[in-house]
């Protein structure tokens, strides 16, 4: 077996079976005393068709036994909590304990969210004092967390540009999307029911004040921009970028999944956004990964709050209110107001930091990127000659000469006991190795990642074959990942 370097250890025994296979008949986790009162008919109660007596193949196992089960599995997964997260424009960072500790607080984890509006004045301070920070931290007077992702506060966002435009007289046709856009910025266009115009980067990775100009007619509603852009790289002509389309009467969207390079140095509002969204879920740290709840907070300028989903707060009588009579509302997006949970979490995470604490948290990040940059740039090609921003994109040029490719690479990352930066993305780079640390890594961590990428280049030239071959740490090495998208296996079948 090949040396691995790794930190961290999987559970030796890589070899547990299913809860299925762990059965053994007439084993109970825990015991009740026998009934002492008499048992109505299930049967009669729910009508005979919707009660079974007996769950075929229904795994029988000792407390321990699943207890040991699922701890046993937990050791093979890699977590934040284990080690550094380095997906690029995912910002995996850390997420604070006291988050949990606030969220988790017994009136706000049971609040019910339709129970009287006298009844959830806290709840509805928390709401409108989160509202009121992103505002600030946006540079936009009003912000709505109805949307419950990133791709939701896109769509919302991109609704409410339709619906400003065509209280004009008139949608419009187009959204433009630049070529370095995140895969999510054209389907949101075309959900809302526009036609999608690819503005192609410059050689600096950036979009061109004329590729717009060039492209912006009176049938063009929105350009949608990520700023710093996937690859890292502000968009430094944003302003002029601006102007441009506002000429046209077309909006600027910010894809605002970026945030964690801006909060507390630069506002999306002062340098010529509509309208953005940024996920609370990755700048704001909360949990992240696994389709998990999120928030995706769309901030917007005055001339498109009308339009903002129902209900809105609003302080009447000092009291806070849902208001609901709002005529030109693009209507609900979602159940509820948004996803409660993640809103206290990012709120806590903001006042734990405060707004200096906010812009150190910004400036980290931009540090610790821009260090893992110098310490790769010796061994990896850097994809564009730009600065880089919170995080910085490699492509695996040198590597390819020797067979080996940037999944691959990722995968050998495995063994040394990272999780694997993001591959492929952004889709302009051949051979992406896009990687984003964030401000919660510690130097000696960034170098462990840093040692561990630069020893998988020299590996590259002395053994490909170890790399192209990796994990080989993990209990499976390579799947098949066309069919395990396309032809799940979701269902144990006792073989
Ligand atoms: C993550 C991301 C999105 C989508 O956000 P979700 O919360 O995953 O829906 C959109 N754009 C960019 C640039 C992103 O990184």
């Amino acid at each position: 077996m090949p040396k691995t370097l790794g930190k961290v250890r999987p559970h030796p025994a890589q070899n547990e079976p299913l809860l299925f296979e762990l059965s053994s008949p007439g084993k109970r986790g825990c015991q009740l005393p026998p009934l002492d009162v008499p048992e109505t008919n299930p049967e009669e109660a729910l009508g005979a068709g919707n009660v079974r007596r007996e769950i075929e193949d229904f795994p029988e196992l000792s407390e321990v036994e699943v207890l040991r089960h699922f701890t046993r599995l937990s050791t093979w997964n890699y977590a934040i909590d284990l080690g550094m997260f380095p997906l690029g424009s995912c910002t995996m960072k850390y997420n604070p304990r006291i988050n949990e500790a606030v969220a988790r607080t017994e009136p706000l984890a049971w609040a019910h969210p339709y129970q009287p509006e006298e009844l959830s004045q806290g709840a509805m301070e928390i709401i409108a004092t989160l509202e009121q920070y992103l505002a600030e931290i946006f540079g936009m007077p009003e912000v709505t967390l109805q949307p419950a992702a990133g791709a939701h506060g896109e769509y919302t966002g991109i609704m409410l540009v339709r619906a400003y435009l065509a209280a004009q007289g008139n949608p419009r046709k187009i959204v433009l999307v630049p070529d370095s856009a995140h895969g999510t910025n054209p389907a949101t266009a075309v959900m809302a029911g526009y036609e999608v115009k690819t503005i192609v980067s410059n050689e600096h990775g950036m979009v061109d004040p004329a590729a717009v100009a060039a492209a912006v007619t009176e049938d063009v509603a929105a350009l949608m921009v990520t700023n710093p852009n996937t690859l890292g790289v502000f968009e430094k002509h944003i302003g002029q970028i601006a102007e441009i389309l506002h000429a046209k009467g077309a909006q600027l969207y910010m894809d605002g999944a970026n945030l964690n390079a801006l909060v507390g140095v630069a506002r999306p509002g002062d340098f010529g956004v509509d309208v953005l969204h940024a996920n609370l879920h990755k700048t704001f740290s909360t949990p992240h990964g696994g389709g998990g709840p999120g928030a995706g907070a769309v901030g917007v300028k005055p001339h498109l709050a009308p339009f903002l989903p129902a209900p809105r707060l609003k302080r009447e009588d000092g009291l806070w209110r849902w208001d609901y009579r709002r005529p030109q509302s693009i209507g609900r997006v979602r159940a509820f107001y948004g996803n409660f949970g993640v809103m206290i979490r990012a709120l806590a995470f903001i006042l734990a930091h405060g707004g200096e604490g906010l812009r150190n948290a910004t400036l980290d990040a931009l540090l610790n990127a821009n260090y893992v940059r110098a310490r790769l740039e010796p061994h990896y090609q850097i994809a564009y000659n730009a600065r880089s921003m919170h995080e910085c994109v490699f492509s695996d040029a040198r590597q390819e000469k020797f067979g080996v490719r940037t999944g691959d690479i990722a995968k050998r990352l495995i063994d040394y006991g990272f999780h694997p930066y993001t591959v492929s993305f952004p889709l302009i780079v051949h051979g992406a190795m896009m990687i984003e640390p964030t401000e919660t890594e510690p130097k000696a961590e960034l170098d462990a990642f840093c040692d561990a990428l630069i020893a998988i280049a020299r590996e590259v030239e002395e053994n490909p074959e170890l790399v192209k071959t990796a994990p080989h740490s993990t209990r499976v090495s390579r799947v098949d990942e066309v069919a395990a998208a396309r032809k799940p296996r979701v269902r144990w079948v006792r073989g």
